[in-house]
């Protein structure tokens, strides 16, 4: 098997009721990590590369190029996505699928409606002939997005209808309340709006910022039309603790990979956490095209 676009595990996800989780690379050892959980769980999987961290993952070809042999190279048979997350303009939306991303988010959501929409449409014009899937996102995402800084701004449910509509997308991020980064106090989710957004465009909806909503939250945003949630800062966060607890417990440690093995275990258990609570696990077979 290759690597797949995220269409039909998304449709699939969506109808069935249960989210496909979004794993972001911080470096080569995330992959291997990712990829093992997912064949493990039997669990459908997209890996992301966020598009402000690919130069430092060494550009789109080489991540391309990593997660492919990885791929093969760990025998993994379950479908994982290989997506960009947080596209910044629609030349590196194309850059990523001319380097074989299977997957790619064009975030326009800083722009006007009009102007989101307009560059949404020419990535998902070059996706379709590819069979890359495409995300966009409407509203915005508190806390770090694309490296500014932003309040929780809701999205407007007629725009979201408007962009699902006129450009024919796979994946539909509805900024509803979540925030990339931990959260100061309890997250508000905006639970109407995404129940009626999920109904009027029929597109699978993405939650952006995912680690530290509550579990019950978690399920009811599944239940209003989520299949897609991105997760980061948990995965990040259990890397560091780790590291500094080697570091902490073991002065005289001085080997990378003696130092970052108890941090790929926890990056690990944290993907797994994910995969069972999105109710993801067992349900590679199911996301496989028909
Ligand atoms: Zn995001």
């Amino acid at each position: 098997m290759t690597l797949v676009s995220m269409k039909e595990m998304l449709t699939e996800a969506k109808q069935a009721g249960y989210a496909v989780g979004q794993y972001n690379i911080n470096n080569l050892e995330f992959i291997s990590a990712f990829l093992r959980v997912a064949q493990e769980e039997k669990s459908p999987m997209i890996i992301a590369a966020s598009d402000r961290m690919v130069d430092f993952l060494g550009g789109f070809k080489n991540i391309a190029a990593m997660v492919k042999t990885l791929y093969n190279a760990l025998d993994i048979t379950v479908p994982v996505a290989l997506h960009l997350d947080h596209g910044q303009s629609v030349i590196r939306c194309k850059q990523a699928m001319d380097a074989g991303f299977t997957s790619v988010m064009i975030d326009g959501s800083h722009y006007p409606i009009e102007k989101n929409i307009n560059m949404t449409k020419e990535v998902a014009d070059y996706a379709n002939s590819r069979g890359v899937s495409v995300e966009a996102e409407v509203g915005t995402v508190g806390g770090q997005e694309d490296g500014l800084a932003g309040s929780v701004q809701y999205a407007d449910v007629k725009e979201c209808i408007r962009l699902v509509e006129e450009t024919k997308i796979d994946a539909l991020a509805a900024a509803l309340g979540s925030v990339h980064g931990p959260y100061k106090g309890e997250p508000k989710l905006g639970f109407e709006q995404m129940k009626e957004i999920s109904e009027r465009t029929q597109v699978p909806l993405v939650l952006h910022g995912g680690t530290g909503i509550p579990t019950h939250h978690i399920q009811r945003a599944i239940t209003l039309g989520h299949a897609k949630i991105n997760v980061n800062t948990e995965n990040i966060q259990a890397w560091t603790k780790a590291v500094r607890n080697k570091l902490a417990e073991d002065e005289n440690v001085y080997e990378p990979r003696l130092i970052l093995s108890p941090a790929i275990e926890a990056v690990e258990t944290s993907v797994k956490e994910k995969i069972r609570e999105f109710g993801t696990s067992g349900k590679a077979s199911q996301a496989v095209a028909k």
